[in-house]
């Protein structure tokens, strides 16, 4: 499938030309910079550090050399693959706070379209797009997951059913920010569950906002396999420099 073909899929034209009405009736300020005229700006675009081309073929992350990382070598992750658009930097790294916490929910459609690229770039076999669930608190608190503002314009651009309920969160994590590869691991472990009848032979794309460790998307592998998915495979928005100081 090429970029042509998602750009003329009917649905996904809808939904971009809806976010632009709201634009035109509300006048954005930049995510990335907080200039006024559109929800993304040029600098903001320019300024974004791309991840090289040498990454690990199955984590995503930054290698020295070609072939598997140090890492997955050792012990290889339960997901295909992980892939990840830019580093976790600069406007990007405040446009995603901004969606986060900040209810800049239009953000989630500018944003994506440079996770369907990629996407459309890699040429996975997916079935069905699963945002990474948060817990039913955070949700409450928050209003929504930032994952699905993500998952949604994906899905409708490569013409994929959108599974909201695929995965659930069945306790709540502490955030993983400060903690090492191992307390990520474990503080995620076992915190997902996958919904058999919808996940059973499926290949599932996870979409998720940042990755750092890949920790998150690991677990979340983890329960749609347990729960019989035929394979899985994980894409981010950003990836973080796994912080161990
Ligand atoms: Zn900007
Ligand atoms: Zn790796």
């Amino acid at each position: 499938m090429t970029a042509l073909v998602a750009s003329q899929r009917p649905v996904y034209h809808l939904y971009r030309f809806a976010w632009a009405g709201l634009d035109w009736l509300y006048p954005p300020y930049c995510g990335g910079c907080g200039k006024a005229g559109q929800r993304w700006c040029l600098d903001c675009q320019q300024n974004v550090q791309l991840l090289p081309a040498n990454v690990c073929p199955r984590c995503g992350d930054v290698v020295k050399s070609t072939g598997l990382c140090e890492q997955c070598r050792a012990n290889p992750p339960t997901y295909e693959a992980l892939r990840s658009w830019a580093i976790f930097s600069g406007s990007l790294r405040n446009a995603l706070h901004r969606l986060k916490y900040k209810r800049d929910i239009a953000l989630g459609e500018i944003l994506a379209r440079h996770l369907i690229a990629l996407y459309l770039s890699l040429k996975w076999d997916v079935d069905i797009v699963v945002p990474t669930p948060i817990g039913v608190a955070r949700r409450a608190e928050r209003g929504y997951n930032q994952a699905t503002l993500l998952a949604l314009p994906l899905a409708l651009a490569i013409g994929k059913p959108l599974r909201l309920h695929a995965l659930r969160k069945i306790r709540e994590t502490r955030t993983q920010v400060g903690l090492s590869l191992a307390e990520r691991r474990s503080n995620v472990h076992q915190a997902f569950q996958a919904n058999i009848e919808m996940v059973r032979s499926k290949s599932v794309l996870i979409i998720d906002d940042v990755a750092t460790s890949g920790a998150t998307i690991q677990a979340c592998a983890t329960a749609l396999l347990e729960a019989g998915a035929r394979r899985v495979f994980g894409l981010t928005l950003a990836r973080a420099a796994l912080d161990l100081a």
